[in-house]
């Protein structure tokens, strides 16, 4: 899952290490990191995310997702795919493109810098 910085700071408010949770890819784009098979972030023993109330937008947002052609669309691998309403799954995937657009000029800053 990719997130910006204002997901990583909110979690470091949280209390958790960035380098713990997250790292930034070669692409410059800052990603959740995985223990095994989960989101370093997933409670295995409890069956949930540890950070639910705090959780990236991006993870919000989904199943909500754009497709390659650049349309709103829902992810349909997702169990919960079918509960999206038609308004619901507009609503996030207009600020699904915003997120987007907000973590590709992040990554390219850092290609930058
Ligand atoms: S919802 Fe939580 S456990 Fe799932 S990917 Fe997002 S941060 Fe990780």
């Amino acid at each position: 899952m990719e997130i910006t910085e204002a997901d990583a700071a909110r979690l470091e408010r949280r209390g958790r290490r960035r380098d713990a949770f997250c790292y930034v890819g070669v692409d410059g784009i800052l990603r959740l990191r995985n223990e095994g098979a989960y989101c370093a972030l997933y409670d295995v023993d409890k069956g949930r995310c540890s950070e639910y109330q705090s959780r990236p937008l991006g993870c919000a947002i989904y199943p909500v997702n754009i497709d390659e052609d650049g349309r709103i669309c829902l992810d349909g691998t997702c169990p919960q795919h079918s509960t999206v309403s038609a308004q619901e799954a507009d609503l996030k995937g207009r600020r699904l493109k915003g997120l987007i657009a907000t973590i590709d000029a992040e990554a390219a800053k850092r290609l930058r810098d």
